[in-house]
């Protein structure tokens, strides 16, 4: 029945802080399903809650889908032909779908006050029900328009008396839908609520405003994270009451992404030094900065596929997905329905295949950006070229680069003298003092031929190879590490290489 319609999908978050990747996941699947389809992927913003409204949350929420890559076709910035695309903007919208579903008895006036709430929820306290809920059973008990007169409701309606608007839970029925992922899923109405649909400010809730907008925008799927599975019966019934059932989006419930322990939080990753956002998110309030993905290195092209893969796969023993392939492989129906364990080191891993597999152009910018960071400013563009194809086979993280090339640019300021001193001797002295005769004689500077002389050298003094190059390496580069030591001297150049063996044979005597 819902095959006909355009594939209209949409990502609706609340500006309220720092995007988990969770919701990046979230927009990856409407993402790709659009893209699949050749529909439409709409961000609609969520600012129904202004108590919860954090500035700078929205303009945070774009970057980190520019950062991605995963850029919707309509938004309050992109624009499009259904908007206003922020709810506090369609304000205005929601009361007569309110009215409507008090008229035909499906909704209705409550005036109850703060204290009114707090009293009935002491009054109807047991110990089998520790937090009674306005609902069928004690809403014939409260002031509503079910109880008051319908002269009095109308008094108190004329006089502006604070009220929501609340749904009309039915009782006992059941209401079921087909879940995407989760096929048939069905709920007894009498164990859900009569949730406010819209606030005395006027402003609708989540419940009214997900049901008129995806109405209103022409929405053919909803994909949104399990925590709502429990108020989809309210959704079903909005929808049966207001535009019909045959016109309702087909419903898939994302699984949770999972921590150490349970649901993956903010807190998790400053407990085990992971990012869980997908870019830094500085807390106003407290200013508290959580660093994201992108700050800590993920390339966007690993970040999408890590993503993907936590809770789905194409039934293959495939992970490394480029973004072309997802929008051809996805499929909604295979995204299991259990948590998906997120894990750290396998998110590594995909960063370092995605480092791997790029090309040097595709790492140029954001190298040079964390060289950058480190206040080393590249000017020559052919090294760093250089310098990202020798060492990104050794970079898990874009920050990797850092500590793998930084010496190419700049002398090393520490040098681990540990691992030279003890074993320094008067003859190891000496076959660097004739190395660097010998290399300020040499016109040919390219690594294999700088290895071959070194080592006839070695045999000349009667040194093991590996005597030298452990102090050769510290000399170039401070520490032990990096690559192959001789392509480090090509690339470092005759003067820069034979500076750098002077200074530390003089820091030795
Ligand atoms: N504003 C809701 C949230 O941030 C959106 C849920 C949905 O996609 O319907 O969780």
């Amino acid at each position: 029945m819902h095959t006909t319609k355009k594939v209209r999908v949409r990502f609706a978050p609340s500006p309220t802080g720092g995007l988990h990747l969770g919701g990046v996941r979230t927009v990856l699947y409407n993402y790709l399903f659009a893209k699949q389809h050749q529909g439409d992927f709409i961000l609609r913003i969520e600012d129904t809650d202004q108590s919860r409204y954090v500035p700078g949350a929205e303009e945070y929420i774009f970057s980190c889908l520019k950062w991605t890559g995963l850029e919707p076709d309509e938004s309050p910035i992109h624009g499009g032909a259904y908007g206003p695309y922020r709810q506090s903007e369609r304000k205005a919208l929601y009361r007569q779908y309110a009215d409507q579903l008090v008229k035909n008895g499906y909704a209705y006036y409550a005036f109850d006050s703060p204290g009114e709430l707090e009293k009935m929820r002491e009054d109807f306290k047991t110990e089998q029900n520790p937090a009674p809920q306005y609902d069928h059973t004690v809403r014939s008990q409260m002031r509503n328009s079910l109880t008051l007169a319908e002269s009095e409701v109308k008094k108190l309606l004329d006089e502006n008396t604070r009220h929501v608007i609340r749904i009309k839970m039915p009782e006992n029925e059941t209401v079921s839908f087909t879940d995407m992922i989760r096929g048939e899923v069905s709920f007894n109405t009498s164990v859900v609520d009569d949730k406010v649909l819209l606030k005395a400010d006027g402003m609708p809730t989540y419940h009214l405003a997900v049901v008129v907008d995806d109405h209103l925008m022409e929405i053919s799927h909803a994909f949104r994270g399990e925590e709502w599975l429990p108020s989809a019966p309210v959704h079903i019934l909005l929808w049966k009451y207001l535009f019909g059932l045959d016109a309702m989006p087909q419903w898939a419930h994302l699984p949770l992404i999972l921590g150490p322990n349970g649901k993956l939080s903010k807190r998790d990753g400053a407990k085990y030094g992971f990012p869980v956002f997908a870019m830094s998110w500085t807390d106003a309030k407290t200013n508290e900065l959580t660093e994201g993905f992108k700050e800590k290195g993920f390339l966007p092209e690993a970040f999408i596929n890590l993503l993907a893969v936590l809770g789905w796969n194409d039934g293959t023993e495939q992970e490394i997905f480029s973004k072309a392939e997802l929008i051809e492989k996805f499929s909604i129906e295979r995204v299991h329905s259990g948590g998906a364990r997120f894990d750290y080191e396998k998110a590594k891993w995909f960063n370092h295949e995605w480092i791997k597999r790029l090309e040097v152009a595709g790492l140029r910018e954001q190298v040079k950006q964390v060289f950058s960071d480190k206040g080393i400013h590249i000017t020559d563009e052919q090294l760093l070229d250089k310098v990202i194809a020798l060492v990104k086979e050794r970079c898990h993280l874009l920050t990797d680069f850092a500590q793998q090339g930084a010496f190419f640019f700049k002398a090393p300021e520490q040098y681990d003298m540990n691992a030279v001193k003890p074993k320094w001797n008067e003859a190891k002295q000496v076959f660097f003092a004739e190395l660097i005769r010998n290399f300020e004689l040499s016109n040919n500077w390219i690594a294999h031929d700088l290895e071959t002389g070194f080592k006839e050298m070695a045999a000349a003094h009667r040194i093991k190879p590996g005597e030298l190059l452990l102090p050769f390496r510290i000399m170039l580069v401070g520490g032990k590490f990096g690559p192959h030591v001789f392509d480090i001297a090509e690339l470092l150049g005759k003067e820069e290489t034979v500076a750098r063996i002077k200074h530390l044979l003089a820091l030795l005597q």
